[in-house]
């Protein structure tokens, strides 16, 4: 389908970092605007497996394929997609408006399309009134729609998002999670969301890839999971009674 198809599909990934193994012949499919959740305990290798997705890692060995095409060779900006992690590092001596403009100017984008994109996104994420602010005289909510804006106005095939919401206290969580979900419904975009929250996964997901040590415990939808865990340990991480 081309540029805006954003399907995904890891065939029998391995990774290894020198002769250390994270990643065991891990396999599943993600179809164009589903919105997978990677759930597993910390160090099972969710954050590893974003990465060689988006094309900050190398593959030791496998397949991942975007669009129906093998990626493994492409770089990382030539893929198409997005990163937003837990450590939002917005530019402090910017403003919001420069930090969502930012990596645009740097495509050599022309001005007009970069303030038509940074507006859109603003507005979606009630970011209008606060462009010319600093990212230090806003809230932490507010920081975290800065830092998804700046990958909204790429207009990625795929959002990737690592643990965006743990920097967030419990209430503020809530209601981000609540706006992911509306801004996924309305952008249609294929979104991966790794966390370690049960309730995140369960709520968010139409797909859960359940990880542990490195491989793929189980693949399925929430309540799949959860009537027909496969095992004990996808039981006790997703909360049914088995
Ligand atoms: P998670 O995000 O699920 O907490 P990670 O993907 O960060 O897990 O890590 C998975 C495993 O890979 C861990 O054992 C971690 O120590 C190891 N690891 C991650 N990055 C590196 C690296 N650059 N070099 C060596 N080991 C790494
Ligand atoms: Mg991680």
């Amino acid at each position: 389908m081309g540029r805006t198809d954003g399907s995904l599909a890891l065939k029998n990934v391995v990774k290894r970092f020198g002769g250390t193994q994270v990643i065991y012949d891990v396999s599943f499919d993600v179809a164009d605007g589903e919105f997978v959740v990677f759930v597993g305990p910390s160090g099972c290798g969710k954050s590893t497996l974003l990465r060689m997705i988006c094309g900050l890692e190398s593959v030791s060995d496998g397949e991942i394929c975007i669009g129906g095409d093998r990626v493994n060779e492409v770089s990382a900006a030539r893929r198409g997609l997005a990163l937003v992690f837990q450590s939002y590092a917005l530019y402090p001596h910017m403003t919001v408006y420069q930090n969502m403009a930012f990596g645009l100017e740097n495509l050599g984008m022309p001005r007009a399309e970069i303030e038509k994109r940074v507006a859109e996104a603003a507005r979606m994420l009630r970011l209008g009134d606060y462009l010319q602010r600093k990212p230090t005289a806003l809230s932490g909510g507010q920081r975290q729609r800065v830092a998804i804006g700046r990958a909204i106005v790429r207009e990625p095939r795929i959002f990737l998002f690592d643990e965006p919401l743990s920097n967030l206290d419990a209430e503020l969580r809530v209601g981000m999670r609540a706006e992911l979900a509306d801004l996924h419904r309305r952008l249609g975009t294929t979104m991966i969301y790794v966390t370690h929250d049960q309730v995140e996964a369960m709520t968010m997901a139409d797909k859960i890839v359940v990880l542990r040590a490195g491989r793929v415990e189980q693949v399925g939808a929430p309540l799949e999971l959860y009537n027909h865990p496969q095992n004990r340990f996808v039981a006790g991480f997703i909360g049914s009674p088995q």
